[in-house]
């Protein structure tokens, strides 16, 4: 197939390294960010500068965006500036969470101007995407997926969950819930186990090869939470947005979600206690703070 020429928004913590894989894999690639040392650090790389989203949408038959919230997407896609002004582009592929309401807000928005909405929410996080290891959701027409497909795969395994605007988006917010619970009950249980006297990497150690073991017992806590260093990349104000995303989309579905409410509540005081810049892990941060012990090895 003809090599498209693409375009990328947000080269953040996760945008960063996937336009870096695009431009590795011999893509032309037209960038914008509103961070201008986020934009030098693509340039460097290979990447061409624009001035706007639009500009973008004006040079590549394919906008990727990777931006933090819902409100932004809409703001890059469909705003003054936005990639719908764009004469070029065809298809804006979002690979942010930015949750299944606002896929299909953006969708509509987008057909007004004949363009083509895909969504492809990733989970791997900022190693995922280095390596182009990524679980990738994506939901966009069959026509759609077949333009789409060999971009993404740069990325890592494609599942492609369905033609309608919000499906990946709803796998990803139930993945999300998931991981930030596991870091939630992992730090109780780690707690718990610390204040007994017990040394936190035996007890990891053992968790792990038993049938408690999570993502987060196996990656975030070995990685951020037993060197004291917080920082696995993933920031506490995003979690929240995909948890809060979560438990408002299954009420919306009529599925009652108690313990993702419970995480939602834990990741308001995480967020208000740390800041919004905190990382995630800071979850066990709070669970200390409440036990006076620190989970440390
Ligand atoms: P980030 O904050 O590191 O990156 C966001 C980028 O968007 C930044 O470079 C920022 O300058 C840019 N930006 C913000 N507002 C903008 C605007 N108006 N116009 C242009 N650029 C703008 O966030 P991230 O961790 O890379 O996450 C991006 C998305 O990917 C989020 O939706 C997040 O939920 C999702 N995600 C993140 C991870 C992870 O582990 N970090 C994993 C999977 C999915």
């Amino acid at each position: 197939m003809e090599q498209q020429t693409l375009g990328f928004i947000g080269l953040g913590r996760m945008g960063g390294p996937m336009s870096g894989r695009l431009l590795a894999a011999g893509h032309d690639v037209t960038v914008y960010d509103v961070s201008e040392a986020a934009i030098d650090r693509a340039v460097a790389q290979g990447a061409i500068r624009a001035a706007s989203p639009k500009a973008v949408a004006a040079a590549a038959d394919v906008v990727l965006t990777s931006l933090p919230t819902p409100q932004i997407l809409k703001e890059i896609a469909l705003g003054a500036d936005g990639v719908a002004q764009g004469s070029r582009a065809k298809i804006l592929l979002d690979v942010s969470t930015t949750g299944p309401s606002m896929a299909k807000t953006i969708a509509a928005g987008l057909a007004e101007h004949g363009k083509q909405w895909a969504e492809c929410p990733v989970s791997g996080g900022i190693k995922g995407a280095t390596e182009g290891t990524l679980a990738l959701m994506v939901s966009c027409p069959n026509a759609t997926f077949e333009i789409v497909q060999p971009i993404v795969a740069n990325f890592g395994k494609v599942f492609h969950v369905g033609e309608e605007p919000g499906l990946g988006e709803v796998v990803k917010l139930a993945n999300n819930m998931l991981a930030a619970a596991a870091i939630f009950l992992t730090a109780e249980a780690m707690a718990m186990g610390v204040k007994a006297g017990i040394d936190p990497r035996v007890m990891l150690d053992i968790i792990n090869l038993s049938t408690g073991r999570n993502s987060a017992s196996q990656d975030k806590f070995p990685r951020a939470v037993l060197p004291g260093t917080f920082d696995f990349g993933f920031a506490t104000a995003l979690s929240y947005k995909d948890v809060r995303m979560c438990v408002d989309e299954s009420e919306t579905l009529g599925v009652p979600m108690v313990g993702g409410a419970l995480i939602r509540q834990i990741l308001a005081i995480t967020n208000s206690k740390y800041g919004p810049d905190s990382d995630f892990t800071c979850m066990a941060k709070l669970v200390e703070d409440w036990s006076g012990v620190e989970i440390r090895g």
